[in-house]
């Protein structure tokens, strides 16, 4: 594999040298967090008045934990570092689990972020002579603007088609030729179906690449989405609080996501007792921003789980990689007492042939009991009027399921394309118990 590198220096800087840069950059971020009325408070609890009062990367441990919330209690300026006047450009977190987050940029900071994330796109294996349809909600989110500057940046020729409307998609695929897209796992499995429904050859787009991210997805997805397309496939992780895009991203040996620790201070801890977990076991990732003046965050605990990928990787990068994510913290279901997360049941279905690209999981009360319903779509061959066949296909996919999760869910067989689609993150649980019992 002939590895190409956007910073060839940083991507592969000796660990050593990697933490001389962290401590430098941890100053800064310090001395420009000071600034802001809740971290002027929070680092004086702990000691720290000065940036040179962090003298190696270990005070970090000293700082308290910022969460969600913090960042919601101080918004809408709260956070803001600089004078109002060197902010350029402002976005905001989704809202997936509550009220959304808002970051602030100077232009430098763009400048940065931008590096980031067209470091990631050439990582793959993208050039300038790459078509890029970048099929993701642009505006206050991250996704659309940061992948767009990213791709420019590269020097690819950037269409900044957004999502949904799948039959424009496909006309913008065969008239410029696209080579890349960046779009949700879940709208790349709409893509696919669609096209398959629409009659569209497989021949008549050049598509070679998806980078696929912004919410949680299993290797068996990714693999049925390079299998169907016949593509390469590349997991993207970032989030807004992080600047958004290009955080952690997958290198052409597509074995963990490469974190940016000339960008980003990386911990894993135990989401219970904040202690950092062992090398290698999951806990929740814990992330500084070195990279941008504006909105500086300590520690911000992302809520995601994921562990790092022990030695090295085949590209040379020394920076570490983390394991594809499984959800949120708060994604965890409780159904009559046993814990899943959503994924569980994904890594299942995906890797059944015969099912479909979507899925809904719902969740009810039935007495006192939860009642778990996983709906999923199969092809229009299964529903004849022998139902023998489909009701056999139904019982494979409950036994499945019930044998990893240890929960017997219903399971309800839809027609393909019935099911609702979401042109951003998926929306797959629905949870209809009341929320005071
Ligand atoms: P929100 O938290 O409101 O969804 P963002 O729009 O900033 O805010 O989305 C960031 C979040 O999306 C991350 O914290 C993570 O939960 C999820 N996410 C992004 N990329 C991935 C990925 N590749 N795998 C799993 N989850 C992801
Ligand atoms: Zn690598």
């Amino acid at each position: 594999m002939n590895y190409q590198y956007w910073n060839r220096e940083m991507e592969l800087l000796p660990r050593d040298d990697l933490e001389l840069w962290q401590l430098s950059q941890l100053r800064e971020t310090v001395g420009h967090a000071l600034r802001t009325p809740f971290y002027r408070e929070r680092l004086a609890r702990s000691g720290i008045r000065k940036s040179d009062d962090i003298k190696s990367l270990d005070d970090l441990r000293r700082v308290p934990f910022t969460t969600k919330n913090d960042l919601r209690e101080g918004f809408p300026y709260g956070f803001l570092s600089v004078p109002r006047e060197e902010v350029v450009r402002l976005h905001a977190s989704s809202g997936t689990t509550g009220t959304p987050t808002t970051i602030y940029y100077t232009r430098d900071d763009l400048e940065k972020w931008t590096g980031f994330v067209a470091r990631c796109i050439y990582s793959t294996g993208c050039d300038n002579t790459d078509v890029f349809q970048n099929m993701i909600t642009y505006g206050l989110f991250t996704g659309g603007l940061g992948f767009h500057q990213g791709g420019e940046k590269v020097g690819m020729l950037v269409i900044p088609s957004g999502p949904g409307n799948t039959s424009r998609q496909f006309r913008l695929m065969q008239d410029f030729g696209t080579t890349v897209v960046h779009s949700t796992p879940s709208f790349l499995l709409h893509v696919e179906s669609r096209m398959r429904e629409e009659g569209i050859s497989r021949d008549s787009i050049k598509l070679r690449r998806a980078f696929a991210g912004a919410e949680p997805y299993s290797e068996d997805t990714r693999r049925r989405i390079e299998e169907l397309l016949r593509i390469d496939v590349y997991n993207s992780y970032g989030l807004s609080e992080m600047n958004g895009p290009g955080v952690a991203f997958e290198c052409q040996a597509k074995n963990g996501l490469h974190i940016w620790e000339d960008g980003y201070i990386v911990e894993i801890v135990n989401p219970d007792t904040l202690e950092p977990v062992r090398e290698g076991e999951t806990g929740e990732l814990v992330l500084t921003i070195l990279c941008r003046k504006a909105s500086p965050i300590l520690r911000y605990r992302t809520r995601d789980l994921t562990g790092f990928i022990p030695g090295p990787c085949p590209c040379g990068r020394t920076h570490r990689r983390l394991r594809r994510f499984t959800g949120r913290t708060d994604d965890m279901l409780i159904i009559n007492g046993v814990n899943m997360f959503p994924s569980q049941i994904e890594e299942v279905i995906m890797a059944m042939k015969e099912v479909g690209n979507n899925y809904v999981i719902e969740i009810e009360k039935a007495g006192a009991l939860d009642r778990l319903t996983v709906k999923t779509e199969v092809g229009p061959e299964n529903f004849m009027d022998d139902t023998r066949p489909l009701n056999a296909l139904r019982e494979k996919i409950r036994r499945t399921l019930q044998t990893s999760i240890t929960i017997n869910p219903r399971v309800e067989l839809h027609e393909s394309g019935s099911l609702p689609v979401s042109e951003g993150k998926a929306v797959r649980v629905i949870d209809m118990r009341p929320r005071d019992m």
